[in-house]
């Protein structure tokens, strides 16, 4: 078959190439102006909302509360905290001018919001009974971006974060896990992910945190992709911005300070994990539009398909399913069915005259678009529900053995590197960073995570040889 304009170059030719036509030519995204700036586009922005809509939920349901804090920050503010400064210097952007004139503090545009948020926590705490502080922010962020790419690095991107204060490092420790299961659950349930939480290395910390835990998913094309992180700061952040409280016994004390964050670079990840070579595959409960009717017809028969089809997507839409009829005039069915399956609609309806006569409409599944059947239009909300339920579960199953299909338990160097050239590696590691430095070197391959559920182990480093670190297996991948 011609590949024409609509179509996409397939994934096992080029990967990336793949998906940068995925998201051009889906219109999800368009490129800024400035060097590695996005344009989210409606269709693009609405898979973004939905995920917002789903994790907002979680968070205000454990009794946080949205706040919003100021984009320009005092430069002084962030060079409080050493290891924070140092880590995000290489991708700040510092604003020195204003009103036309230089200013005599310049002001950072914020990478991240711990020291903004840290000063107004010093504020507003004083006493244990202001604990724990549970505050979330959905801002833009700016770092300065080398080698861009649409949705998982742009110098500006969405995300939400959150900050939390607590009296004890176990609460802020409970905290973290709290935020990460959010992350965890909304990857399954709703983005139909294939992640493993786990804890990151030392070296792979947030810029200041004590512990970092990510969720880690896995690509159709074998790479990790840190998707969501949640760190718990210890007292560093408390110390470098005085967020203290009275205790009981009325002596001042320490707080226990977390961040956590999830960004549009999921979007990304709902892309790579279940698109195609006809293009995108959205999990329904992310899909703008759930189901797509296409009316079809010639002449006369135009009118009557159309109407049938808006009176149908009315009852689609009344029963909860996100419809769209495709109505386009001037575009012929098989452009329109291209296009969607393209767009990655999960379920597409063709109403023609033979079917209205027959009260019918035939579905297609996106996976199966060539393979159509046809449903009693009375029994659709019913029916259409229950399968954008099944291919949800279906993309989530088809995610989840696709990752354990390519991750394998290795034991000597040849394995490893085998492994980790078409998907992960779990593996003993010494926890040196020169070996971690070999090991990349080599293979591109960087630890990803130490997972939760790894069970205890002890052995020797699958590269130098030496006693492992850690007491599990890490994952090592090829990540974006
Ligand atoms: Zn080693």
């Amino acid at each position: 078959m011609a590949r024409d304009e609509r179509s996409v170059t397939p994934q096992s030719e080029d990967f990336s190439a793949w998906y940068n036509d995925v998201v051009f030519r889906a219109e999800l995204v368009d490129r800024g102006p400035v060097r590695g700036s996005m344009v989210i586009r409606p269709y693009g922005y609405r898979i973004w909302e939905l995920l917002q809509a789903d994790l907002d939920g979680r968070i205000k349901a454990t009794g946080h509360q949205n706040a919003y804090f100021p984009l320009l920050i005092p430069q002084s503010y962030m060079q409080r905290e050493a290891e924070h400064i140092e880590g995000f210097a290489p991708e700040l952007f510092t604003v020195t001018h204003a009103g036309g004139k230089e200013l005599e503090e310049p002001l950072v545009i914020r990478p991240t919001s711990e020291t903004i948020i840290g000063e107004m926590m010093a504020k507003w705490i004083s006493s244990h009974r202001d604990l724990p502080l549970l505050l979330n922010q959905w801002a833009n962020v700016l770092r300065w971006e080398m080698r861009p790419r649409m949705f998982l690095r742009t110098s500006e991107f969405l995300w939400q974060e959150g900050h939390t204060a607590h009296a004890t490092a176990v609460d802020a420790t409970a905290e973290t896990m709290l935020a990460l299961g959010f992350y965890q659950d909304l990857s399954v349930e709703i983005a139909a992910l294939a992640t493993v939480p786990g804890e990151k290395t030392p070296r792979e910390r947030f810029a200041g945190a004590e512990r970092t835990f990510t969720i880690e998913a896995m690509m159709r094309d074998g790479r990790a992709l840190q998707a969501a992180t949640s760190h718990f700061m210890g007292t560093k952040f408390a110390a470098a911005f005085g967020i203290t409280y009275t205790g009981e016994n009325g002596t001042a004390e320490l707080c226990h300070t977390t961040s956590w964050g999830m960004s549009t670079r999921m979007v990304g990840g709902v892309i790579m994990t279940h698109g195609d070579d006809k293009g995108l595959v959205l999990p329904p409960a992310l899909a703008p539009y759930q189901v797509v009717i296409v009316p079809i017809g010639r002449g006369e028969q135009t009118e009557a398909t159309l109407s049938a089809a808006t009176e149908l997507a009315a009852t689609l839409q009344h029963a909860g399913i996100r419809t769209h009829v495709d109505g386009r005039p001037q575009l012929s069915p098989g452009f329109k069915f291209n296009d969607w399956e393209m767009r990655g609609v999960p379920i597409r309806l063709e109403l023609g005259p033979r079917e209205l006569a027959a009260r019918t409409a035939l579905m297609s599944r996106r996976l199966s678009y060539r393979q159509p059947e046809a449903i009693p239009l009375d029994a659709a909300p019913e029916l259409l529900a229950a399968e954008l339920a099944a291919f949800q579960a279906m993309l989530a199953r088809r995610a989840a053995d696709f990752r354990d299909d390519h991750t394998v338990v290795v034991n000597s160097w040849p394995e490893f590197a085998a492994a980790v050239a078409v998907g992960w590696a779990l593996a003993l590691h010494c926890g040196e960073q020169a070996c971690e430095d070999e090991i990349k070197a080599e293979t591109t391959a960087t630890p990803r995570c130490i997972p939760l559920a790894g069970e205890p182990e002890q052995g020797t480093c699958i590269r130098c040889g030496k006693h492992s670190a850690y007491g599990k297996r890490l994952i090592f991948a090829r990540a974006y």
